[in-house]
């Protein structure tokens, strides 16, 4: 067997390294005897391909289904370059379906960055990930559903399930029970698309609670450079948990929250927790926005 790119998280699934530099999200393949699914499309048939050249390598199952996680262009620009049969949720069909009637010239991609239906981040990612953009195919998803479905993949199980939360409403994650792996993909992150990355409680708090009720020995995230193991994860959403009540008692005072959160501590907050609190105070701000 000739050396992969790919990490093994256990005995049906590996997962292939997320790339910051362009914004190349993890991807990852559930392998059965019968069938492979993958989970997401990258954001470019390049990094498509990347994957597909090192599951060839492992000389493993082929793949039978391509799962998107959601439709955020880093995760379905490489729809192009698979032949299996496309699933995702019915909200990801349906965006992707207006995605396919947009220009992505980089001219398109300035004017709607101008117009503020684009953020820069994206707009510059796509450009550095993919030059020439000329040959951009979209392809829809050939099933979709409208909470869960499940694969049996021959001795391993896939389950699809739509979970929703602030980054993207239609976020899916894919949870393979006999291995107790879950692909978050990006659903725990913030909401990057209104306004500075913010979090509401009222979205990431049901979250929360049904990411960690899994049985799961690790969460494999869309852009972290490693699996989560679940006592990492346990921690994560009572941090997540305990700096969201903050803001939801206090309301919009940074300065009376920090000074809560940080008790008779002597040393600082760290640069995680001060991102998630101001994460909490531009979903309040939003909430204000919206409701005045
Ligand atoms: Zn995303």
């Amino acid at each position: 067997m000739k050396q992969s790119l790919l990490n093994r998280i256990s005995e049906h699934v590996y997962w292939l390294d997320p790339d910051a530099s362009t914004d190349r999200p993890t991807l990852g393949a559930v392998v059965g005897r019968q069938a492979t699914v993958i989970v997401d499309a990258g954001n470019s048939p390049a990094h498509a391909n990347l994957l597909l050249s090192e599951l060839a390598k492992l000389e493993l199952t082929k793949p039978r289904y391509l799962v998107l996680t959601h439709w955020h262009w880093d995760h379905v620009f490489g729809v192009s370059a698979f032949d299996a049969p496309i699933v995702a949720h019915n909200e990801t069909r349906r965006a992707m379906k207006a995605m396919t009637g947009l220009d992505w010239s980089d001219e398109a991609l300035d004017r709607r960055v101008e117009e503020g239906t684009e953020i820069e981040f994206c707009r510059d990612m796509i450009k550095a990930e993919w030059p020439d953009r000329s040959n951009l195919r979209f392809k829809l998803p050939d099933l979709s559903f409208a909470t869960q479905l499940e694969f049996d993949l021959g001795g391993v199980r896939c389950q699809v399930k739509h979970v929703g939360g602030d980054h993207a409403s239609d976020s899916s994650i894919v949870y393979v029970p006999e291995d107790c792996i879950v692909f978050l993909s990006d659903c725990l992150y913030e909401d990057l698309h209104h306004g500075p990355r913010n979090y509401t409680t009222k979205k990431l708090f049901p979250l929360i609670d049904e990411i960690v009720s899994y049985d799961a020995d690790y969460y494999v995230w869309g852009h972290n450079p490693e699996p989560m193991p679940n006592t990492e994860m346990k921690e994560f959403a009572q941090l997540l948990r305990s700096i969201g009540e903050h803001v939801e008692q206090t309301g919009d005072n940074r300065e009376l929250i920090l000074y809560a959160l940080q008790g008779t501590s002597s040393k600082d907050l760290d640069d995680d927790s001060l991102e998630i609190l101001d994460a909490f105070l531009a979903g309040l701000r939003n909430k204000e926005l919206m409701e005045t």
